[in-house]
């Protein structure tokens, strides 16, 4: 049998395998503040009995990784970390310094099967999905590493968080725990490239964190270009899954729109684009693209970006431009990581 993951267990379960070991409950609470500071192996876990260590140890792991690589910007501190889990998966955590405090932007999955053509995290498809306590630990990790407490987190690193509903979810309701990390779910947004039957899940649930979808293209065939799942769910059903969202939540939704030169940056663009989200309660999010090797997309200029702006605005939908971070140190999804295994490869 594999082994399980401590951290994605609560205070309660942890007391009741110290009991079902024949230990007494409060051992349970000394493994979970081992893990919440941010312990990596069962055998630092100093003050528990050796016995009770060694029976973990067969049964468990922490679920917590260890840092591969760091690459601190010199631009703007953005830190971006390359992590490796027990069984050698490699995932990618970015943390970002705001004025608001600090983000981390986690990884659900190792890999991805969702095939965007402008994203590097999907190349060697799916390898497995992430359990919450590991998604939780990348939180972890940042916090003990900086030693600064993490105030936002955003799901939007490799992987499709509603590909891995459950455990993300499992994750979300985690970092509010008050007796560990203590995140309010209005500080924390979760992106997805658009599952309509999990975002109708998901607003059901009730929760009243930030939904940000990617749609990169106001037209079907556009989407389908760029987004394979757009061949699935087409614009109207994931803006109708987007307002029962907006709906039963009360949240705006923001829309995530990469701008790529020639792709999807022209003015009809933007025109069909303010005529879809008319009315809708949300935001847009445009992204210059981050020029990824062997994609060929380009980054339109400034003059173009600004243009596209300006003509949602006339339009009356809020928007705003992300600000580029971590340019220095491979900031798109999955750079730093295929840039590691390229090197590893170099190195055989
Ligand atoms: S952009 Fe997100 S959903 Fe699309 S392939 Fe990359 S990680 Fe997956």
């Amino acid at each position: 049998m594999s082994q399980r993951v401590l951290l994605d267990m609560d205070i309660q379960g942890l007391k009741e395998v110290a009991s079902d070991y024949g230990y007494p409950a409060y051992r349970g609470k000394q493994v979970w503040d081992w893990l919440y500071k941010g312990t990596v192996e069962i055998s630092e876990m100093k003050n528990l009995p050796n016995k009770l260590r060694e029976r973990l140890e067969e049964d468990f792991v922490t679920g917590m990784p260890e840092i591969v690589k760091k690459r601190v910007s010199k631009l703007d501190d953005t830190a971006k970390y390359l992590l490796r889990y027990h069984d050698g998966s490699i995932v990618e955590c970015v943390r970002l310094l705001y004025r608001f405090g600090t983000t981390v932007c986690v990884s659900s999955q190792v890999g991805c099967r969702m095939g965007c053509t402008f994203c590097a995290s999907t190349k060697g498809g799916l390898v497995r999905s992430l359990t919450r306590g590991e998604i939780l630990a990348q939180v972890l990790t940042v916090q003990m590493d900086t030693g600064t407490r993490v105030s936002n987190v955003v799901i939007m690193g490799s992987g499709e968080p509603l590909d891995n509903y459950v455990n993300v979810a499992g994750f979300i309701r985690m970092l509010g725990y008050k007796e560990g990390l203590n995140i309010g779910q209005r500080h924390i947004t979760l992106s997805t490239c658009g599952l309509v039957p999990e975002i109708i899940r998901l607003a059901d649930l009730g929760l009243q964190i930030t939904l940000s979808v990617s749609l990169h293209a106001a037209d079907d065939e556009t989407r389908a270009r760029l987004m394979p799942v757009a061949k699935k769910y087409r614009i109207k059903e994931v803006l109708e899954g987007c307002r029962y969202y907006a709906r039963r939540t009360g949240r705006r939704i923001t829309f995530e729109y990469a701008l790529a030169e020639g792709q999807n940056d022209r003015p009809e663009d933007a025109q069909k684009l303010a005529s879809l989200l008319r009315g809708m309660l949300c935001n847009v999010n445009l992204i210059p693209v981050n020029p990824i090797e062997g994609s060929g997309y380009r980054q339109p200029d400034r003059n173009s970006v600004r243009g596209f702006k300006a003509m949602l605005i006339q339009r009356g939908i809020a928007v705003t431009v992300r600000r580029e971070m971590g340019r220095d140190i491979a900031g798109a999804c999955g750079q730093l990581k295929a840039g590691y295994i390229k090197e590893e490869n170099f190195r055989k």
